[in-house]
């Protein structure tokens, strides 16, 4: 490779998402919140691998695995097969976990993406249904060390969504996981609580020479919670491994971890490859067999999908492509948005900043999220109402916002008691400016004489001397006519 080749980073992503039924993918168990409930109170014999039991397959799972996959375009099987992935692990108390392997639910979906050049369609390889390990917590007290098991989270439905190696750059593998997190929350199947890991990522990462037309080998990075992780971790790989490239060698197959402390991956364990799990179909459970009845149901419950709710706010409200973008960013803000454009009279896009730029600054101030807001969208309607209406000017409004959001009361109860109501009389405000003229006879011949810059001291005497409530436009107006007429 010549030293001044590019290097292009290749990037797929393979994501689980709880998905929140209300009992366990193969038994009744309820699914609890495993960061607060005692442990191992949400167990039984079949989610603890006891023998002789047998699974069931949740029918409300199999429905949300359904809504993402047709969210994602997929084409769905009409029969998939689960399989056992046979391996040992303390959390795994089966011995080996229920997954789906050759024949997945749904394969050949895409999600679009908006990035900073232009929305992306991402492949998707292939969606199915497994269920969750339970979780472990390691502890040292004195020379005491262990392990504890909790297997509250054992079988909980776990959605695999798995990606085309389609992403050139962490930000990309960022935003796609940012997407999937708004969709999956639109669609009600997963609760987007990141804290809660009802989200994981593995990123796989290669890097070749630009232009080529072969893959590298692939690093696996296992275990991403959040984000910023996501997208520090394939930052840090792709740096690696450009190194690697450029100095000639060649990078290892590998798995990986993500050490956040001290922002660098950390070798797990040379890759391992399918036939170490020893595949093969579940003997336990039947083919799962969804008839396209099914399918068209659940297809015409599928609530507007975000891409799609942002192309009809911006063509509906007219609003610019950022705001559209902002505002599907969670399906609250658009909600939010659609009462407020609805209730009042200003136009859409007035709304629209005054929602994202004073209100939004308003709530991360006090940080609190929009629906604890304290300001109805019916109530920022009737204050935006008054603004356009000329009754008070901008900055008043700001100030009026900032009251109703603090103290509770209507935007026309602080207005009044305040007494900012904003002067349009043109009459009074003739007067006025008569009485400024008159005050100050050199600025005046001056302006008539040519220093026309004097306008704006002058318009500035007026403001000052009606406390900042006079209309500025009509002063603008009657200041023009009264000096130049
Ligand atoms: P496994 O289940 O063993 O991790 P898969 O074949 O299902 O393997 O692939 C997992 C992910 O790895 C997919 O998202 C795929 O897009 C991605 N991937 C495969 N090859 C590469 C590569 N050379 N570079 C980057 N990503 C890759
Ligand atoms: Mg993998
Ligand atoms: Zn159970």
């Amino acid at each position: 490779m010549r030293p001044d080749t590019p290097i292009e980073a290749i990037i797929g992503l393979e994501v689980h998402a709880e998905m929140q039924t209300a009992s366990k993918m193969f038994c009744g168990c309820p699914v609890v919140d495993f960061t607060t409930a005692e442990p191992n109170t949400a167990v039984c014999p079949v989610c603890a691998g006891m023998p002789g039991v047998l699974p069931v397959i949740n029918h409300q799972a199999v429905e949300y695995a359904l809504r993402v996959a047709l969210a994602l375009d997929c084409r769905i099987a009409e029969t998939s097969i689960f399989a056992r992935k046979n391996y040992f692990y303390p959390d795994l108390p089966k011995g080996y976990q229920i997954s789906q392997y050759e024949f997945p639910l749904a394969e050949e979906g895409r999600l679009p993406i908006r990035t900073p050049q232009g929305v992306r369609q991402i492949r998707v390889r292939r969606v199915h249904l497994e269920e969750d390990t339970g979780r472990l917590t390691h502890y040292q007290e004195g020379e005491h060390a262990g392990s504890l098991v909790d297997l509250n989270r054992a079988g909980v439905a776990l959605l695999e969504i798995v990606s085309e190696p389609d992403m050139h750059t962490a930000l990309e593998a960022r935003i796609y996981g940012e997407t999937l997190r708004r969709l999956l929350r639109t669609l009600g199947v997963n609760s987007g609580d990141m804290q809660k890991g009802v989200m994981r990522f593995e990123a796989n990462v290669s890097v070749r020479p630009g232009g080529a037309d072969w893959l590298g080998n692939r690093v696996e990075i296992k275990n991403l919670n959040s984000f910023r992780a996501l997208e520090r971790a394939v930052e840090y790989e792709i740096a690696r491994q450009s190194e690697i490239l450029r100095n000639g060698g060649t990078v290892a197959q590998q798995t990986v971890g993500w050490d956040e402390a001290r922002g660098q991956t950390v070798i797990q364990r040379s890759k391992e490859e399918a036939h170490d799990y020893r595949y093969f179909p579940e003997p336990d459970l039947p083919p799962l067999v969804v008839g396209s009845t099914w399918i068209d149901q659940v297809r015409s419950t599928l609530p507007e999908l975000p891409h799609v709710r942002q192309e009809r706010l911006q063509i509906q409200y007219s609003l610019p492509p950022e705001s559209a973008a902002l505002l599907v960013e969670e399906p609250e803000h658009a909600d939010y948005f659609e009462a407020l454009a609805t209730a009042t009279q200003a136009d859409s896009t007035t709304a629209a900043n005054w929602m994202l730029g004073a209100l939004f600054a308003l709530l991360n101030a006090h940080n609190l999220p929009l629906n604890a807001c304290p300001v109805t969208p019916q109530a920022l309607a009737t204050l935006l109402d008054m603004v356009t209406a000329g009754e008070i000017n901008q900055n008043s409004g700001r100030e009026v916002l900032n009251e109703m959001f603090t103290g509770g009361q209507s935007a026309s109860e602080i207005v009044t008691h305040r007494g900012l109501r904003q002067i349009s009389d043109e009459a009074r405000l003739a007067q006025v400016i008569e009485e400024i003229l008159q005050a100050n006879p050199q600025q005046v011949s001056a302006y008539r004489a040519g220093k026309t810059g004097l306008f704006h001291w002058l318009f500035g005497q007026v403001m000052k001397s009606t406390d900042g409530q006079a209309n500025p436009q009509t002063v603008q107006r009657l200041l023009r006519e009264k000096l130049d007429g």
